[in-house]
């Protein structure tokens, strides 16, 4: 055999011993994820000082890729699996989605167009209207209607395609044909994600072109604001075209009042665009779906299931009430495209869904977890999640050391130490440092507040009452400092 024929390639029956190998590895990790210190302890470049500088002459053996992980990369690493994880909001997974992934690893197929992986189309769509029926999301939200839904990245990813269909509807298309005029004007709230600014500066709309409205004392957009500036701006000529109301906003879950907020977009023909990055799965419970109350005004909406719904980071659910607009607004068909199935016009071709071209078979991974644990489960998982926040947050009110300071509509509690500021910094920090726990902070009303998240997926009610007893100890150990 010449030296150029020799096969590199793993074959399928080493592929085969270092897949169980990796699957045993993941299993192991998922045993003792408890045991590590949850936030990374390493300090900025003692990752990369272990690692070798320059890639390998020859090619090396899994087994010594996997001791290397074990070894150089597991102290780098942040555990979002741990079900001490209490910060920002979860990334969370479940055997059921990691499964699902590697499948869709496995098959590895590009699903740009329905003639190039029919199952990667019609899966997803299947699934995402499945979705409609699970959170009672307006029906127009469903395939079978003038809208439907899509897998993203990212809930940042789809509010950029929010705030692009929306800038096209309002300009009939004529910001996509010639550019802006620099007019545009997006609302949302002081308290709206950042990747609405992100948007609107991608969306070429400017970001001195978004207001951001005050709130009331729940931190939930005011719509008197809100249309008190939308009039402002028409009458300085300026042109108002997209809301996003947020359901379940980052700094303390506040609901934005979608209806009345609806009411004004509907009065002045703005776009909705309702965020529920975290909070959108609470909706798979009917007790909680109160958080969608006016949802049917929304023109686009999204959820993370890779937030709270035990699916594997990426997996954003972006859902439009016109699916037309949004394809007249992304679609570009080179003539290498193509085929005689989008000619028909009986398929969809997600790739004029969102930005990317190419696209994974990602619905492999919640339709996993809905077979997996079915709708009973998610609902039991969900309400458990939820009665575990409000215990919490009863017991911060029962010690008059710590105060509340946002509604706790759902499983993220905003509570702060009465000692200040710095006494908050200062506990935050040394919780964080002890690696037995992870919270993460916002302000609110200028103030330093300790955010809790309760989410992740193997989070159980000891995990959260030794959160709370090492809240409470490193608190008074600081309180005698
Ligand atoms: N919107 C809200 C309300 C969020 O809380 C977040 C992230 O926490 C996002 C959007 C952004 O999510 P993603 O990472 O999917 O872009």
């Amino acid at each position: 055999m010449a030296s150029s024929d020799k096969n590199y390639h793993m074959t399928p029956e080493e592929f085969r011993q270092f897949g169980r190998a990796v699957i045993d590895w993941i299993a192991d990790y998922y045993e003792k994820v408890e045991s590590y210190p949850v936030l990374s302890q390493v300090k900025p470049g003692d990752v990369r000082k272990t690692l070798p500088e320059n890639p390998p002459e020859k090619g090396e053996s899994v087994d010594k890729m996997l001791k290397d992980v074990e070894q150089f990369l597991m102290p780098g690493i942040t555990h979002w699996q741990s079900p001490n994880f209490f910060a920002y909001f979860p990334a969370n997974a479940s055997g059921p989605a990691i499964l699902g992934d590697l499948l869709s690893s496995g098959l590895a197929v590009q699903g740009m167009i329905w003639a190039t992986s029919p199952a990667c189309t019609e899966l997803e769509t299947l699934v995402l209207d499945w979705l409609v029926e699970m959170l009672d999301l307006p029906r127009k939200f469903k395939s079978d209607s003038t809208g439907g839904g899509v897998i993203q990245d990212t809930a940042s990813s789809a509010s950029l395609c929010a705030v692009l269909a929306a800038r096209e509807r309002t300009s009939n298309f004529q910001v996509n044909a010639k550019g802006g005029n620099g007019k545009l004007v997006a609302y949302t709230s002081t308290q709206g994600h950042s990747s609405i600014e992100k948007a609107v500066k991608i969306a070429g709309i400017g970001k001195d072109n978004l207001r951001l409205i005050e709130v009331d004392e729940k931190f939930a957009l005011q719509p008197a604001a809100l249309e008190a500036r939308i009039k402002e701006d028409l009458k300085n000529g300026l042109t108002p075209f997209f809301v996003c109301a947020t359901v379940g906003t980052t700094s303390s879950h506040a609901l934005d009042p979608l209806k009345e907020i609806g009411e004004i977009c509907q009065r002045y023909q703005l776009w909705l665009h309702v965020d529920a990055a975290m909070a959108g799965t609470a909706a798979l419970c009917p007790e909680f779906r109160f958080i969608h109350q006016g949802l049917e005004y929304a023109d686009s909406y999204c959820f993370n299931p890779h937030k709270w719904m035990f699916t594997n980071f990426d997996c954003d659910c972006f859902y439009v009430a016109d699916r037309n607009i949004l394809i007249k607004t992304l679609s570009v068909l080179p003539e290498y495209l193509k085929n005689k199935a989008t000619e028909s016009g009986a398929v969809i071709d997600y790739r004029d869904w969102h930005i990317p071209m190419g696209r994974r078979f990602r619905s492999l991974k919640p339709w996993f977890v809905i077979r997996h644990y079915g709708i009973e489960g998610l609902q039991y998982l969900i309400r458990k999640h939820v009665q575990m926040a409000q215990n919490f947050k009863q017991w911060v009110e029962a010690d008059p050391r710590f105060e509340i300071v946002a509604p706790v509509p759902l499983n993220l509690i905003c509570f702060r130490h009465k000692g200040g500021d710095k006494f908050n910094e200062k506990l935050l920090e040394k919780l964080n440092n002890s690696g037995e726990l992870y919270l993460s902070h916002t302000k609110l009303n200028d103030q330093y507040v300790i955010r809790m998240c309760i989410a992740q997926t193997h989070t159980e009610e000891r995990h959260v009452r030794t959160a709370w007893q090492k809240i409470q100890q490193t608190a008074t150990a600081l309180e005698n400092e």
